[in-house]
């Protein structure tokens, strides 16, 4: 598992006198003028993060909406620090959204950090995370410093034991459906072919 980022982001010169021009307060984030830039972090940080959340440390996607850029400081707190590449790093949007604008420093600041002291949370450029957060059975989330049971309840990771039995669940009833429909092709009883319309209707809800 990949412990933590060990280089951020670096900006290239056009970049940089683009968010110069262009980028006032963490609103203008959203403009679309920056969506090359955002491109360009999602692509080097992937690999950087072993396309893991730096949070509940579960694959990200690929398609649109599947992996946000996370600011690890919230950027509506300290706009000036929207592009500062310690402060970027890829999270799914589930842990992203209960992250939310919650404030992460234990003391305000007026320069951006150099190591994870002033952080709450586990800060994916400067914690490893294994230090602080011990994942069990993919789902189960033990805080082993106060860092790891902050980032835990912050980001909500205990969803995630929700998420994983319903995916499981979904599985399951996927093999049952699989298993049904083989055998009802095979089948030369009528009766054993209603019985399993029968099930497949209970299973599918759309049979019937
Ligand atoms: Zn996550």
């Amino acid at each position: 598992m990949t412990d933590r980022i060990l280089s951020p982001y670096s900006f290239k010169a056009q970049e940089l006198q683009l968010i110069s021009d262009r980028f006032v307060t963490h609103t203008d984030w959203s403009k679309s003028c920056f969506d090359g830039i955002k491109q360009a972090v999602k692509n080097d940080l992937r690999p950087k993060q072993g396309n893991l959340c730096c949070y509940c440390k579960w694959e990200l996607g690929f398609d649109i909406k599947e992996v946000d850029i996370e600011h690890i400081v919230p950027k509506s707190e300290y706009s000036e620090y929207t592009f500062h590449p310690n402060n970027l790093s890829l999270s799914c949007p589930g842990c992203n959204t209960n992250k939310g604008t919650k404030p992460v420093l234990s003391v305000p600041i007026t320069a951006y950090p150099t190591d994870g002291i002033n952080v709450s949370i586990v800060h994916a450029h400067f914690d490893d995370y294994s230090q602080h957060i011990e994942r069990h059975a993919d789902a189960i989330y033990e805080g082993l410093s106060p860092k790891g049971r902050r980032t835990i309840k912050l980001c909500k990771l205990d969803r995630l034991k929700d998420v994983l039995k319903k995916m499981k669940d979904a599985k399951s009833k996927d093999t049952q459906i699989a298993q049904l429909v083989a055998e009802l092709v095979q089948t030369k009883d009528t009766q054993r072919s209603d019985e399993i319309m029968l099930e497949l209707s209970q299973l599918t809800e759309q049979f019937l």
